[in-house]
């Protein structure tokens, strides 16, 4: 198969930069003079300390992470936090906001009323998630721990451009699938997770940045061990085995972002992609772009044909063309184009190409 004809438009787990898998094949068998891959070492050993730490330090870096942030890479995906957020950040009986926009906002809402009382600030279910909202401190209870938003919402498309103003409320956010593809002011959050497999390697590790006056350290006897923000801070990630190799995959993909000129960088030619592509959408009358316009992500875009029937014909001529995984999500339908970091703009142009011609073959 000729790989370089493909373009893989997967949510996540995604396309990563051939550079990057050209890089762990490299070195999959042998780590530098190791004589033992990655995957073998002891999480505890000289190589793999110094991996977690350059990976950790090179996040800093290209994140802006201020001093007073503690990086943590954890497992069980963006899921777990949905649970280790009102776990650690509350009490029982204590409020905290959620603004429900996505499939996994809701999600979170979800697992957080199990702890504690939650407001919702802002439920976009009956419009489809179509948008985001603006959130001013005057929507948000006096008393609340937190307010947690999806920062990108990956199933349908949508991304804040201003971030909540939550004056004295803390800051919560889910960036999973536009970590590293736009700058994020960390300043303004008190706690930012993400899955690394939409924009920042493979599945397996979580990064969580939490500010340190955040991280409790009296939490009831109930919270597990491996759910405390505090023992794994205490630990550096490391009370238990770490997700080894999905810590060396991300660290060679905060490499590469520098290598691409940083979060910066990549965030202009993301901005290019995501333009060319909605300037299409806009101007076709076969394609509808499904995310209201001042919500739209440069990261998941999110489209519809008029019938299922011509929806199907259209991936499987993408697919004859090269392009992959451009479903929609199960709950949605449609289409949906990832068009996450490791994508190029070349990917983006041949599916804008495509969908010209198949438009004119239905005109
Ligand atoms: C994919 C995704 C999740 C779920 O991530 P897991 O690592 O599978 O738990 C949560 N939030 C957002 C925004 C996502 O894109």
């Amino acid at each position: 198969m000729d790989l370089d004809r493909i373009y893989n438009f997967s949510a996540g787990p995604s396309m990563l930069p051939r550079s990057v898998l050209r890089e762990a094949r490299e070195e999959l068998i042998s780590y530098g003079e190791t004589g033992c891959s990655v995957m073998e070492m002891s999480h505890r050993s000289k190589p793999f300390m110094e991996i977690h730490e350059q990976a950790k330090s090179d996040l800093r870096d290209i994140m802006n992470i201020p001093d007073g942030y503690t990086v943590l890479f954890l497992q069980g995906g963006a899921s777990l936090q949905f649970d280790m957020i009102p776990l650690n950040l509350a009490r029982e009986g204590d409020v905290a906001c959620y603004a429900v926009t996505g499939q996994f906002a809701k999600k979170a809402r979800e697992e957080a009323q199990k702890y504690l009382k939650v407001e919702t600030v802002f439920d976009g279910e009956t419009e489809n998630y179509a948008r985001v909202p603006l959130i001013t401190a005057d929507m948000l209870n006096k008393n609340a721990r937190y307010l947690h938003i999806t920062g990108n919402n990956t199933i349908f498309g949508t991304q804040y451009r201003n971030l909540p103003e939550c004056g004295d409320i803390p800051l919560v956010a889910d960036w999973s699938s536009a970590i590293l593809g736009r700058t994020i002011d960390v300043s303004k959050h008190s706690l930012i997770y993400a899955g690394a497999q939409k924009n920042m390697g493979i599945a397996g590790l979580t990064v969580v940045i939490i500010k340190n006056s955040m991280i409790s350290t009296e939490l009831p006897d109930s919270v597990p061990a491996m759910l405390r923000y505090d023992l794994m801070a205490k630990n550096d990630s490391m009370y238990n085995t770490p997700p080894c190799y999905s810590i060396y995959l991300a660290g060679l993909m905060f490499k590469w972002v520098k290598r691409m000129g940083g979060v910066q960088g990549l965030q202009a030619i993301n901005e290019q992609k995501a333009k060319e592509l909605y300037e299409y959408l806009d101007n076709s009358k076969l394609f509808t772009p499904s995310a209201e316009k001042s919500s739209r992500s440069i990261m998941n875009v999110t489209f519809t044909l008029p019938s299922p029937e011509l929806t199907a014909e259209f991936l499987k001529t993408a697919e004859e063309c090269g392009m992959i995984n451009l479903k929609g999500h199960r709950a949605v339908g449609g289409c949906r184009a990832s068009i996450y970091n490791a994508m190029p703009i070349e990917g983006v142009r041949k599916l804008i190409n495509v969908m010209q011609a198949f438009e004119l073959g239905k005109a």
